[in-house]
């Protein structure tokens, strides 16, 4: 008798154990829905530029790689109005959100002043839809973002902590709720250092991807576990890739853009138009992922130059090498 009481109990507990793991799961489930990410400006148009040279555009989609990492993991279909360095109108991408019937635009940006010191988070969205469903997302966002890089929140304007309205493009021509994070201020130099870090990046991508779980999902992870997910980027590059440095012309702060499908020791040399090698522009091992090798040519004349890349894949092996050219334009 008490045999079969304990059974059954174990039997109900059971059941009751089933259905809630089943809840738990259907609840970090993003399947069904449709999300677009727009990594702001790219191309020609560098967005805010940071002291040292950074490039919001760079930055924005580095964020919103990572971003989109965590929300495929959680079987969201995912929209990118460009995953590398292109140009396009801000008409082209809100068509973009809008023709693919995204559910939710999430527009990724960072901010910038004159005055060095500002540095803080807002999410911005249009006029009228701080507490409707946009002011709804963007609260969830600014509020996981700002838990992820423990920057305080900008001044509201509807009254709603992490949330502001403007009528930028993006918001108020595209069709469903949108949002437009300003992650923090790249003008500032201490976090423009940060912002050079990939991870650093790929955790603010994180930050968002918790806002839109919590949002729809009605779970959105730890935050602290950051580090450790960044490390899993699951769409790495699939070959060896040397990209246009940019700008270019410069003067004189250039970046020089790889795609490492794995962990590799990485050598960029400089030439001139004469083919003498000028030195060394980078030596020394990279992650997998979409690396940027900063260069300051400052101390050379105006001139065409040449650099050469060589890289030994760490992991699988395989080498690849490839030159680019670059003007200094002073
Ligand atoms: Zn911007």
């Amino acid at each position: 008798m008490m045999c079969r009481q304990i059974e059954r109990a174990f039997k109900v507990i059971t059941i009751f154990l089933t259905i809630a793991v089943f809840a738990s799961t259907a609840r970090g489930d993003l399947s069904g829905w449709r999300i677009g990410i727009d990594p702001g400006h790219g191309g020609t148009d560098p967005g805010a530029v940071g002291p040292t040279g950074l490039q919001e555009k760079e930055v924005n989609l580095t964020a919103s790689l990572g971003m989109r990492y965590f929300l495929v993991r959680q079987n969201a279909e995912v929209f990118m109005t460009r995953t590398t360095d292109v140009t396009l109108s801000l008409s082209s991408r809100a068509n973009f959100m809008n023709s693919n019937d995204v559910d939710r635009s999430i527009c990724v940006h960072h901010n910038s002043s004159s005055n060095p010191d500002p540095n803080w988070h807002l999410t911005y969205v249009a006029e009228g839809t701080g507490w409707a469903t946009s002011g709804d997302l963007a609260f969830d966002i600014s509020h996981r973002v700002t838990d992820f890089n423990g920057l305080g929140f900008g001044w509201s304007n509807c009254g709603r902590e992490g949330v502001y309205e403007e009528n930028f493009y993006m918001l108020i021509y595209t069709y469903m709720p949108s949002v437009l994070p300003e992650i923090s201020f790249i003008s500032n130099p201490l976090e423009e250092q940060r912002l050079y870090h990939d991870r650093y990046c790929y955790g603010n991508g994180r930050g968002m991807y918790e806002g839109i779980m919590d949002h729809l999902g009605g779970w959105g992870g730890d935050a602290g576990e950051v580090e450790g997910h960044a490390l899993e980027i699951a769409q790495l590059p699939t070959e060896f890739k040397l990209h246009q440095s940019y700008p270019n012309p410069f003067n004189a702060q250039t970046v020089i853009p790889l795609e490492l499908p794995q962990r590799s020791m990485v050598k960029i040399e400089l030439f001139n138009v004469s083919g003498r090698n000028l030195g060394t522009i980078c030596e020394g091992i990279k992650e997998a992922g979409w690396p940027k090798v900063h260069y300051n040519a400052a101390h050379l004349a105006s001139g065409l130059y040449f650099y050469k890349v060589v890289v030994e894949g760490l992991e699988q092996g395989g080498s690849f090498m490839d030159t680019g050219k670059m003007l200094l334009l002073k």
